[in-house]
């Protein structure tokens, strides 16, 4: 038998994209750097594939707009980075392993250090290869999570003690803030304040590394005292805000992604008609179900069952019944004319409605932020860029 080859598409096509408007990024990027303090360098926080929006492409827009470092949060996320041919200064929030500091050596990325053994591995590895790797000092002032944490001065201790160690260049001294987004900003400012000693015991032995940083996207629009000279923006780049809390009118955002779709199938139901698993939805008079392939496959929560929305001729059509892996209905029996092959906006905007990540958020009993960082890349991503279409 012989095998009989199939006409191979170059290009997959999906009814099912996310769009991300890389003019929105770039507007994003400047308005930031506008709202930062002459002289604040930049971090674009790109991880979990810059938020779901495509690290690259995101990367190459933030950098050619005004970004002057991008942040990953793991290692495999830098390498791609560099495999793209990105060669600006990047930051690891992550941990890694001595046997990729090679590699990171040679990369020119740089690891963050939350405590003395592993700088004291680092250090070996790094000298075994004849190399040095940078480093930025992640110090924990309040947060919970990594970082040094204890008193200033033993934190200093510890510190100068790195920064003795060969083979390691300690480039910078972080802290990440645990309630910058809240309207209260009393605590964020405890944890600036401990840093700040901190800063100051550095600086009076002549150790204050060259790059201090602190904020996020919610202390660099709302609290000027965290920039220090340089930001670490994740959430505001792509347009959305990192809480409800923090002042909308200061800056403007445009939110860069939208997910669209197509009605693939369309039915006439009677009433008492039980759509999908569970059979949890029951019509209830004579209404029109549409199937949309979107599921959480795709990262379509499946806590959207029954409470979510998409548009389909600029109306919201409520999601009818359990979201699927691959499909989820919707009922658009009162939507005139809805029709096979209509368009399906599922984020972003449609005539005079839209539905925004944080809509989806709540109805999904989650933020913004893992709305779009869960998308897991199943569709694919279309940009447009100066008002064209990139692939
Ligand atoms: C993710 C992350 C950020 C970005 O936070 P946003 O709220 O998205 O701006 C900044 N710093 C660290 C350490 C992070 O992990």
């Amino acid at each position: 038998m012989t095998n009989t080859m199939l006409p191979v598409k170059s290009n997959f096509s999906s009814r099912t994209t996310v769009h991300v408007d890389l003019d929105a990024v770039a507007h994003n990027i400047r308005a930031l750097k506008q709202r930062c303090r002459p002289g604040t360098g930049l971090m674009a926080v790109v991880k979990a594939n810059a938020y779901g929006h495509g690290a690259v492409n995101v990367s190459r827009t933030a950098l050619e707009n005004g970004a002057c470092f991008l942040a990953v949060a793991r290692f495999f996320e830098a390498v791609t980075l560099r495999e793209a041919g990105i060669t600006s200064p990047i930051l690891i929030f992550g941990d890694m392993m001595p046997a990729d500091i090679p590699w990171l050596a040679h990369q020119d990325v740089r690891i963050s250090l939350s405590c003395l053994e592993t700088a004291k591995a680092v250090s070996r590895a790094a000298l075994d290869n004849n190399l040095v790797v940078k480093a930025h000092i992640k110090v924990d002032t309040g947060m919970g999570r990594l970082g040094f944490m204890s008193e200033p001065k033993k934190i200093l201790t510890d510190m100068i003690r790195i920064m003795a160690l060969d083979g390691l260049y300690v480039e910078g001294v972080y802290t990440h803030l645990a309630n910058a987004d809240a309207k209260d900003k009393t605590h964020a400012m405890e944890q600036i304040k401990s840093f700040n000693i901190l800063l100051d015991l550095l600086s009076s032995r002549n150790a204050k590394p060259k790059i201090c940083h602190a904020a996020n996207s919610a202390a660099l629009i709302e609290l000027p005292k965290t920039h220090y000279n340089m930001v670490r923006a994740g959430i505001s780049l792509y347009g959305l805000w990192p809480s409800n809390e923090v002042d909308h009118t200061v800056i403007n955002l445009k939110p860069a992604m939208s997910i669209r779709s197509k009605i693939i199938h369309l039915k006439l139901v009677p009433e008492n008609f039980k759509v999908s698993y569970g059979s949890t939805y029951e019509t209830l008079h004579p209404t029109k179900i549409a199937t949309v392939p979107i599921g959480y496959a795709d990262g379509y929560s499946r806590q959207l069952s029954s409470k979510g929305h998409m548009l389909v001729q600029g109306i919201k059509a409520p999601v009818a019944g359990r979201v699927c892996m691959d499909f989820t209905m919707i009922d658009v029996g009162y939507i005139p004319g809805a029709a096979m092959g209509d368009d399906v906006v599922i984020m972003g905007e449609q005539g005079n409605e839209k539905i925004t990540s944080d809509d989806i958020a709540v109805q999904a009993g989650t933020i913004n932020y893992e709305v779009v960082a869960a998308l897991t890349g199943r569709m694919p991503i279309e940009y447009s860029y100066g008002n064209k279409k990139k692939s």
